[in-house]
């Protein structure tokens, strides 16, 4: 098969470009060669998440690989059959366990029989989909969708000390349902959640207080972890409709204020909240690619992010999948068909 030629610095130019192609080249078998690799980012090349991506998604398929190093920034990837089993990986530092899964589980939806699937690293990183995130807005999606999968947080770990660890079942696919998410539905709860660890309670109890006194009455809820999985601090408003639930988040870090981290998660809740649209800007970008193995599938969103023009591009490239986008009064709706 011919290999496909990826530019590692188009649009955003980040580790996505790699990541939906390490998928999709599983599900394909279809090779690929990419150049440039997170040529957008301060710290170019691949780091320990994406070269923990890299190396699982070689196990899990066999493949054949060159420019898997450390600060790589051309990688050859040749991959072969996939196969189910149960496998383990470390990222070894915080790198982002959820956005190593989210690459390597599509694969086992195609894969000969049922896999377990657990990665350590960070759970809850700024810049990637926190567990929760993963496990309550992206995961009932793909349930709906046909997918038979578990999540399951068994550890928290944060920038910089990681030690976090997350835990996949998954089965194979047997057909999929499309998705058509053009509607959130009725407002079931909003609720707060202010997660810490090593780091005093009373700064969660700050971060509530601010949340509610910018967007209103909503449930509260404080995760006191043991101190060995901090230090870490990180808010979540949790906005759960009939449709969709949807999750934002923001860190804390020395010397920011819980305030700032508050106003921060708030906006972006109320930014979500105030535009009516089903799908936030984080969780559209991640449903592309499994809209476009259904091969077909639409959802409004308020936020056409330049990850999701990246991913488009690259998912239209392994697919004969096209993405449509018709844009309307601050909102968009986002269809794909087959080609
Ligand atoms: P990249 O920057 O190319 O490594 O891609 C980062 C991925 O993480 C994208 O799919 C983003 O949508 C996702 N992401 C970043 N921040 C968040 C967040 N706060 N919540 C959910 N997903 C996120």
């Amino acid at each position: 098969m011919e290999t496909l030629e990826l530019d590692g610095a188009r649009g955003e130019g980040g580790g996505q470009i790699l990541r939906t192609a390490l998928s999709l080249s599983m599900i394909t078998g279809t090779p690929f060669r990419i150049e440039r690799i997170r040529a957008g980012r301060k710290k170019p090349g691949l780091l320990r998440q994406h070269l923990t991506a890299v190396n699982a998604a070689t196990e899990i398929c066999g493949a054949e690989v060159s420019g898997a190093e450390p600060g790589s920034q051309t990688l050859h990837f040749k991959p072969g059959r996939i196969r189910g089993g149960d496998y383990r990986f470390a990222i070894g530092t915080a790198g982002s366990c959820t956005l190593v899964l989210q690459t390597l589980l599509p694969a086992l939806w195609f894969a000969d029989c049922e896999s377990m699937l657990q990665v350590s690293g960070g759970t809850h990183n700024p810049a990637a989909p926190p567990a929760d995130f993963l496990i309550r807005s992206w995961l009932p999606l793909l349930r709906t969708m046909g997918v038979d999968m578990d999540i399951e947080l068994l550890r928290h770990g944060f920038y910089p000390a990681g030690g976090g660890e997350i835990r996949a079942r998954v089965a194979p696919l047997a057909e999929w349902r499309p998705l058509h998410l053009e509607e959130r539905g009725a407002l079931l709860s909003t609720r707060a959640i202010g997660v810490v660890a090593g780091v005093p309670g009373d700064v969660a109890k700050r971060e509530l207080e601010r949340t509610s006194a910018q967007l209103g009455p909503l449930d509260e809820e404080i995760r006191m972890l043991p101190a060995r999985e901090g230090p870490g601090n990180v808010l979540l408003i949790e906005l759960a409709y009939q449709q969709v639930c949807e999750i934002v988040s923001a860190h804390g870090e020395r010397g920011r204020p819980a305030v700032a981290v508050a106003d921060s998660a708030a906006r972006e809740a109320r930014h979500y909240r105030d535009s009516g649209a089903a799908v936030g800007e984080h969780l559209a970008d991640q449903l592309l690619l499994p809209l476009a193995l259904a091969g077909q599938g639409s959802f409004t969103t308020h936020v056409l992010s330049p990850h999701l023009h990246t991913n488009r591009e690259v998912i239209e490239k392994f697919l004969p999948v096209s993405f449509g986008i018709s844009e309307n009064k601050g909102m968009a709706r986002v269809f794909v068909e087959e080609s």
